[in-house]
């Protein structure tokens, strides 16, 4: 692989797997293995390209995108045609601007018009997500097998560029359908994609809704060189091994996704746990968005799969050190096309990073929080709020849950329609059963949501153990 001494992972001294037991050196690299090699490859050189450059060649692809939009969903079509849109004609930025914004309200009302009646079988089967994004306003998306292989790529891009080594012990605390506690579930290897080039050492997983304190022990008994979890969960524990005099002594970094990561808590990491925190910044709906630097704590954009801007309120792009609204295109979904969509963060736009690459960047970003449930047994854990299955219940468009004491819940809710005393009931159990715990749940109805001061979304508060970093 072209990589420059400057930039080889740590774990570059473990070869890669190879297909023939009599060539081991250099690795012979079989299908799948070959090809996410031959995009790392790629990205390996785009990321020096100028700004400009790599403008030029994102909107050759996005052209190819609105195109396909443009024939297979009306959606689409019908929206180009009112703006008078020509998708065949050649992209530039100030033509791209000329597109309308996607809400996420917008995604909500018109479902599945989205996906395109067709798209290239090589671009495999398709599968679907629900989230919540940043806003407690929750959509369906589809991908495909094509977007997924680029999150493989962007995945190895990250391991490549924080040089990580392979043969050490990865341990993830996240949201799961495995990982029961208190064993968790223990894998041989660090799984897709890592495992697809080299034999790594290996790595175990633990359900995000464990107490606290079972996470801690857990963690002593695995001894992880890599911790990946939610910044809330991280500030939990890091609260908890401060309060028990707990260290981990071959932690080497940990890495988060999935809310907002404060200068103060990657500050509380390194004084408290003794090792830096890699964020990323990725979304359901759109993957991977930006990757934190190799060099520094800013957010490099991974300009190779989706396009992303920074819009004031008059929708004009922001200037380094101004905070806009986010606004993604994904470069290789043919199957839900997501065209300036707006994620529902908030970012501030970065300078040119000393790095040298060329990838635009983010200085902070300002999406969502949670705080920690704590139940009345003491125990303490991030919240399954069960959202994903609101919708079938009632026609609800945006959400936020506050523990208002130990045994009581509000459930503040944005809805279309007022809801009926039996839909109330139906949320009230989803609420408890994910929860894990029968509170009383109060439902609040209100116009809108808004962000906190720090300009975060919180879908879950507690004012019963607010956060402590
Ligand atoms: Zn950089």
């Amino acid at each position: 692989m072209s990589v420059t001494q400057r930039y080889t992972p740590g774990g570059m001294n473990i070869l890669m797997k190879t297909v023939m037991p009599e060539v081991t050196w250099p690795a012979m690299v079989p299908g799948r293995a070959a090809d996410l090699l031959a995009i790392l490859h790629q990205l390996e050189q785009t990321q020096w390209w100028p700004a400009e450059r790599i403008v030029e060649h994102q909107m050759k692809q996005l052209r190819l995108v609105l195109i396909h939009a443009y024939q297979n969903s009306t959606f689409y079509r019908l929206r180009m045609d009112k703006a008078g849109f020509d998708p065949a004609v050649p992209l530039n930025k100030a033509r791209w601007s000329q597109l309308p914004i996607l809400a996420r309200d917008e995604v909500q009302d018109v479902g599945e018009s989205l996906y395109c009646q067709s798209f290239p079988s090589t671009h495999g089967g398709t599968y679907e997500t629900q989230t919540s994004g940043s806003t407690g306003k929750v959509v369906k998306v589809r991908g495909t097998h094509l977007t997924n292989f680029f999150w493989q790529a962007v995945t190895l891009r990250e391991h490549h560029w924080h040089r990580r080594d392979f043969t050490g012990t990865l341990s993830v605390i996240r949201f799961t359908p495995e990982g029961t506690p208190p064993e968790g579930t223990v894998f041989r290897d660090w799984g897709l994609p890592a495992n697809q080039l080299y034999n790594t050492g290996p790595s175990m997983t633990l359900n995000i809704a464990t107490d606290i304190r079972k996470q801690s022990a857990w963690l002593e008994t695995h001894q992880p060189h890599y911790l990946l979890t939610y910044p809330s969960n991280l500030a939990g524990l890091i609260s908890h091994f401060r309060e028990d005099g707990i260290s981990l002594k071959n932690l080497r970094e940990v890495r988060t996704i999935g809310e907002t990561l404060t200068p103060a808590l990657r500050r509380a990491c390194r004084e408290n746990l003794g090792v830096p925190v890699i964020d990323l910044y990725s979304s359901q709906e759109m993957g991977y968005i930006a990757l934190q630097c190799p060099e520094c704590e800013s957010y490099h954009i991974q300009a190779e799969v989706v396009f992303v801007e920074i819009i004031d309120d008059a929708g004009k792009p922001c200037a380094p050190g101004e905070i806009g609204r986010v606004v993604v295109s994904g470069l290789h979904n043919f199957a839900m096309p997501l065209i300036r969509y707006e994620v529902g963060d908030y970012a501030e736009v970065g300078v040119d990073c000393s790095c040298g690459r060329g990838l635009p960047t983010i200085s902070r970003i300002l999406g969502r929080s949670r705080n920690l449930l704590t139940l009345p047994t003491g125990e303490r854990f991030w919240p399954i709020l069960g959202f994903q299955h609101y919708r079938e219940i009632a026609p609800i468009r945006q959400f936020q849950l506050v523990q208002r004491t130990l045994d009581r819940i509000e459930a503040r809710f944005v809805v279309n329609a007022p809801l009926d005393k039996f839909q109330e009931n139906k949320l009230t159990a989803l609420i408890q059963q994910s929860m894990g715990y029968p509170f009383k749940i109060e439902f609040t109805y209100l116009d809108q949501i808004p962000k906190s001061v720090a300009g975060k979304f919180e879908e879950f508060i507690s004012e019963v153990t607010p956060v402590t970093i």
